[in-house]
């Protein structure tokens, strides 16, 4: 299985239905799902269009749309991140939740991660080992890999340069789909 890397945890988001009326949602993956599938091309193309001829103060305007959304995303209703990508593990994260587990770093390995092709240690299936899939809590939060820790990193690079880390995720994390709308209003891009 080819998992999803992250390149996570916050908390209901406004999406457009097809009729593009927008209504509240708490995180409803069935509904998000509808959502991506209508509407994966068209932000897609935008996306590529803000690639390809960056507005002026575009990460000022992704630090607001990501301010304002966390307020109405819970994350607790969602972890679509946890079930259906993989963080990458660094050494240090090897090492840090193996001796949480009071396991050695080759055991943990060998239990629950691939190395992939570009030499990459992901999560060997999904969802997490480490998801509770009950409460939709992390076992091992305390020690989670950084890029949990950072996930959906809207605001950890120059969005330009990260664009393709966006269009990977909206089609998995509600919270980017909604960042990504809330630029297309704020651009008036139709
Ligand atoms: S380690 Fe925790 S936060 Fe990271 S994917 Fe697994 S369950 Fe989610
Ligand atoms: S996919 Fe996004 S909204 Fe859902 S739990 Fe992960 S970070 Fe939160």
């Amino acid at each position: 299985m080819q998992n999803q890397k992250f390149s996570l945890q916050h908390k209901s988001f406004t999406g457009y239905l097809p009729n593009k009326q927008a209504i509240m949602l708490t995180v409803n993956l069935r509904s998000f799902k509808q959502i991506i599938r209508y509407n994966k091309r068209r932000m897609k193309r935008f996306l590529t269009m803000l690639e390809k001829r960056p507005p002026r103060g575009l990460d000022n305007l992704i630090l607001e749309a990501d301010k304002s959304i966390w307020g109405k995303t819970d994350c607790l209703h969602c972890a679509n991140c946890c079930k259906t990508m993989s963080p990458t593990y660094t050494k240090k994260d090897v090492q840090r939740i193996s001796k949480h587990l009071g396991m050695s770093a080759k055991s943990f390995r060998q239990k629950w991660l691939f190395r992939d092709k570009g030499g990459d240690w992901l999560n060997a299936s999904q969802p997490c080992q480490f998801l509770n899939e009950d409460t939709n809590m992390c076992n091992i939060y305390d020690v989670r890999p950084r890029d949990c820790a950072g996930f959906p990193h809207h605001t950890k690079k120059k969005m330009v340069e990260y664009i393709h880390v966006y269009k990977q995720n909206i089609e998995h994390c509600p919270a980017t789909y909604r960042v990504v709308e809330l630029l297309k209003e704020k651009l008036n891009h139709k």
